[in-house]
């Protein structure tokens, strides 16, 4: 018998996978946790029914999410990722030689131990316990409270706004973030599909800019998510993402990101622009 996912991605509109094999089924404190391995996109990690990474395509997302921020500031030192629970932001991040230090606070313990088990390439910087790596388990909303001026760069690398990561999109969760930051402190959120949740970008980009002077948005083409157009809006103290000197960013061994995308990738065509008038 054939078995198919399907993730809704609107009321109207679904994507769907052929499944070889469900390979874990379960339930956290926080939330519903799937991982199937599937014929075109191989294992997926699914939350709430909400597809959140796939191994066919989760370089593009964690690249990007990761180096285009780390491009833009000069010395990112310290830094904080919020969420990730299937490790590949911080895979990324410890690459930078510039960083000493990164926390990450995810609220469910339970992604984490499911993706190291099924999710290996992924979350390897989980399974060796990277000596730059801190990990929390617990509400990114509270750590963020409780932090000022101790970050270089933040990485909100969360779900949907729905569930646990609701507050994660809130202006008093980016004041909260702002205060959290250094003096030239700089944080990215993964902002959705500017196809499909253009009202939430829109609100997003207005919470954001009403607190930070340098507010940026940049795209990537990542297939498994809505409209396969992702964005990511960065809000920043000091330093702004579109005058970056390219050759000094640094070169790593990524399959998407390279220095050319540094720039590049915050290129936006006229409708984006227009939503943000
Ligand atoms: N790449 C993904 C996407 O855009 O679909 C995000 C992946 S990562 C798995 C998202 C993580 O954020 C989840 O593991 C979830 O548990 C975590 N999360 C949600 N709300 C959170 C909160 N308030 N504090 C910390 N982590 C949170």
């Amino acid at each position: 018998m054939e078995l198919w996912f399907t993730e809704y991605q609107t009321k109207n509109l679904g994507l769907t996978a052929r499944v070889k094999e469900t390979l874990f089924m379960g339930k956290s404190e926080f939330q519903d946790i799937a991982v199937v391995d599937t014929y075109e996109f191989g294992r997926m990690l699914v939350l709430d029914g909400v597809l959140q990474t796939s191994i066919f395509d989760e370089y593009i997302y964690h690249e990007m999410i990761a180096h285009v921020p780390l491009g833009v500031h000069p010395n990112p030192q310290n830094v904080l990722v919020i969420g990730g629970g299937d490790g590949g932001s911080v895979r990324e991040i410890v690459k930078h030689t510039a960083v000493q230090q990164v926390e990450m606070v995810e609220i469910d313990g339970l992604v984490v131990e499911v993706s190291k088990k099924y999710l290996p390439e992924i979350s390897v910087a989980l399974i060796q316990e990277h000596p730059k790596l801190q990990l929390k388990i617990g509400d990114g909303i509270g750590h963020m409270a409780g932090a000022a001026n101790k970050y270089d760069v933040i990485i909100v690398d969360c779900s949907d706004p729905i569930g646990p990561g609701e507050g994660l999109f809130t202006p008093a969760f980016y004041q909260d973030v702002y205060k959290a930051l250094r003096t030239d402190g700089l944080f990215v959120q993964q902002t959705e599909s500017p196809f499909y949740h253009q009202p939430l970008l829109k609100r997003l980009r207005q919470d954001i800019a009403t607190l930070f002077p340098i507010t940026r948005t940049y795209l990537a083409q990542i297939p498994l998510y809505p409209s396969g157009t992702h964005c990511f809006t960065i809000g920043s103290k000091k330093y702004d993402p579109l005058t970056v000197d390219k050759s000094h960013v640094s070169q790593m061994e990524t399959r998407y990101y390279n220095r050319d995308l540094q720039l590049s990738c915050f290129a936006l065509p006229n409708f984006i622009q227009e939503l943000f008038k």
